[in-house]
């Protein structure tokens, strides 16, 4: 089977995590999520997490220089040799430039970014009722997704959070640091052939239907 080397790009909020979770359930390919490594790093009060958190806080990108070397070792891990699924990364050219650059040297390229279109009004409705599991990130919604429980994670019991990042003035942050420093990756991969843009404005199941259908068509 080819290799599926794959990167979900969208604006915070257009349903990555809730998509690259169910992708990953099909796909059985290692799956990197930017954000879940460094709430993760911050919880646990590493070097990484001391040296991203402010940024977090504020709704900036921590430095490429912070995460590019964390994306690089775990893409060229024995787990990732069949592809893997990145999700929050890359956000910035260089970002791109450095990962390009990484599988070069590994004889690879990116198969597909899967763009997943949402515009800044939904975003705001979305992650201001985000609920997110503290163990492992898995992520609902008070309205749109409601877990089985309220405040409980279905899959794994632990307690359902709202993000310190989640709060109006951060996520408006947010949303210009997309547009400032993220959106350009889609001429970027688009340059290049391998951007796939769906409408991310639907049903969850209809985006993740939408999104097999592409990888579907990928693998054959
Ligand atoms: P969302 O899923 O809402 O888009 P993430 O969980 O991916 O947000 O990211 C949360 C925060 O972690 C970002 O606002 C940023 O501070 C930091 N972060 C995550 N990925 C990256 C990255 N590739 N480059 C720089 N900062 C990142
Ligand atoms: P991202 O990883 O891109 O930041 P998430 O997957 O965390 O996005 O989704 C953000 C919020 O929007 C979550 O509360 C999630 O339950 C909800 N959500 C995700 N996809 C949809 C959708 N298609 N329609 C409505 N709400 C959605």
């Amino acid at each position: 089977m080819p290799e599926l080397n794959l990167v979900l790009l969208g604006p915070p909020g257009s349903g990555k995590g809730t998509q690259g979770e169910r992708l990953n359930d099909d796909l059985r390919l290692p799956y990197y999520a930017t954000g879940d490594i460094l709430r993760g790093a911050v919880r646990d009060a590493t070097e990484l997490g001391k040296s991203a958190k402010e940024y977090m806080d504020r709704g900036d990108l921590v430095p490429d220089e912070v995460i590019v070397g964390v994306i690089a070792e775990r893409i060229d891990s024995e787990e990732a040799k069949d592809g893997f699924i990145l999700d929050g990364f890359p956000r910035t050219t260089p970002q791109a430039e450095a990962l390009d650059a990484k599988l070069v040297e590994l004889g690879r390229a990116v198969t597909a970014v899967l763009l997943i279109d949402v515009a800044d009004e939904e975003v705001v409705r979305r992650l201001g009722g985000r609920r997110t599991c503290e163990a492992e990130g898995h992520v609902y919604h008070v309205e749109f997704n409601p877990p089985k429980v309220e405040g409980v994670c279905d899959v794994d019991g632990s307690p359902l959070i709202v993000r310190d990042d989640d709060q109006p003035d951060v996520i408006r942050r947010r949303l210009d640091t997309y547009h400032e420093k993220t959106e350009p990756l889609v001429s970027y991969y688009e340059g290049k052939g391998v951007l796939k843009r769906v409408d991310g404005e639907r049903d969850p199941a209809q985006v993740t239907e939408e999104l097999r259908g592409l990888l579907g068509s990928l693998r054959s």
